[in-house]
């Protein structure tokens, strides 16, 4: 394989398409090395088959707002990859939600759905629908108007949705709730992510912040350091931030910055519970900005138009949207002494300021490995909905300390370098590849 010749081949085929063709570039570009000594791959062509989704849904979703003025939307499903198991992942409801968005979402899941050690495909959807300013009514609708076309193409067994940036628990419920009303189906295990009283599980909302904060506990143990004493900031304030932003005030270290589209908290004192509840509040407004947060707590304030990475820190965890820390960012971090940044979002660093990070030595790791605590936890849920049981709040969090260590693991084992470094860009692409493309390469050319 070389890398250039798939990519320009994928360009022809996909132009524009920014986001996937950068996902599929970084992939590629790490697990190069490893590809080209194994000639079976080259020859059962994984690569070429690996990079296009097996199918995409595309639809009309049509729903009346408020003002009883009819609104037209566009759903979409990506089912990327089922070689080791059925399709899984989230729904993304945004304004700029397009193909190009959702095959980089679908394709970077497959890699991280294998790494999890559970047996998930990787698939992604979602919307152009902007929750922004919508009443809880027109949520409802615009999630049952969606449900209406996406049924038929789901299941149990086959395909299973979940959460994203815009749909949290109350949508997960107005889908669910549409879904067995259309098919007449009452197994509780078709989308993950749902209420405790009707087969959710236990820690699934926290899971992604949660099993982030693992993840950076294990690289800084590794690197002979602790989370203790130290100042973390982070993107967003929505359900990922949220449950990062729990963990990493119990496990001692301080949260000194959240932002919103709107600027940047700084909270120079850290989190407490009140506060951590109140960013769950500031999710369920629908308003989408963060400066209400300085408001309500008088020792925080707020810069407008600022990103969280113009606050100095010893960590950043991007926690919102890809590409959502760039070159320059990543010069600000660098220059105020930022030694570690963990993608908690998916693709929340440009490849400009990945290399940033890797040319100056400080630890980086990306997304699929950080973030994989969700989509893992969504996994126990699929279990558990199965087994007609529900673990404890101990038995998940053991499970999912267990897949975080194992993940970490997978890093180290194909991201060390010669100098004894550890390149977790590489580990992860490397780690989640060779499984998805020994698991293609066996079940034959289909
Ligand atoms: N949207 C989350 C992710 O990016 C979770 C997916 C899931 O739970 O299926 O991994």
């Amino acid at each position: 394989m070389n890398v250039n010749n798939v990519m320009a081949d994928l360009e022809r085929k996909h132009p524009g398409e920014s986001e996937y063709l950068q996902a599929v570039r970084e992939v590629l570009e790490s697990i190069e090395e490893v590809y080209n000594a194994h000639p079976e791959f080259e020859k059962a062509k994984i690569v070429e088959r690996m990079v296009e989704p097996d199918r995409i849904f595309t639809f009309r979703v049509t729903w009346v707002d408020d003002a009883g003025e009819i609104q037209t939307n566009i759903g979409y499903r990506v089912q990327f990859n089922s070689a080791i198991g059925p399709y899984k992942g989230g729904l993304r409801f945004h304004k700029a939600v397009n193909p190009s968005m959702l095959k980089f979402l679908g394709f970077e899941q497959t890699f991280k759905n294998a790494l999890t050690t559970l047996p998930m495909g990787g698939a992604k959807g979602g919307s152009d629908f902007d929750p922004t300013g919508k009443s809880d009514a027109e949520i409802m609708r615009f999630c049952q108007a969606f449900m209406l076309e996406l049924w038929r193409n789901i299941g149990v067994d086959t395909d299973v949705p979940a959460g994203d940036v815009g749909v949290g628990g109350r949508e997960i419920g107005f889908l669910n709730g549409m879904y067995q009303k259309l098919a007449r189906e009452y197994h509780t295990g078709v989308l993950t992510g749902k209420g405790m009283t009707w087969g959710g599980s236990i820690l699934r909302p926290e899971a992604t912040g949660f099993g982030a904060l693992y993840f950076v506990e294990h690289m800084l143990a590794k690197a002979g350091k602790s989370l203790e004493g130290k100042t973390i900031a982070l993107s967003g304030f929505g359900n990922v931030a949220w449950g990062a932003a729990k963990k990493a005030t119990e496990l001692g270290a301080k949260v000194i910055a959240i932002s919103g589209p709107d600027g940047v908290v700084y909270n120079p004192n850290g989190m407490t519970d009140e506060k951590i509840n109140y960013m769950l509040e500031l999710r369920a407004s629908n308003r989408n900005i963060v400066a209400p947060f300085a408001e309500k707590f008088t020792d925080a304030t707020f810069t407008p138009g600022k990103k969280a990475w113009s606050v100095k820190c010893d960590i950043a965890l991007p926690c919102a949207f890809q590409n959502e820390l760039n070159e320059a960012d990543a010069k600000e971090l660098l220059a105020n002494g930022t030694w570690c940044v963990a993608e908690v979002s998916n693709m929340g660093c440009t490849p400009e300021a990945i290399h940033t990070f890797q040319a100056a030595g400080i630890l980086f790791a990306p997304g699929k490995a950080v973030n994989a605590g969700g989509v893992a936890t969504s996994g126990l849920e699929m279990t558990q909905n199965c087994m007609h049981i529900s673990w404890s709040g101990k038995e998940v969090d053991e499970k999912l300390h267990f897949i975080m260590e194992s993940i970490h693991e997978a890093c180290v084992r194909f991201g060390q370098q010669p100098d004894g470094t550890i390149n977790y860009v590489k580990g992860a692409n490397i780690a989640g590849f060779m499984k998805v493309a020994q698991a293609m390469l066996e079940q034959g050319i289909i």
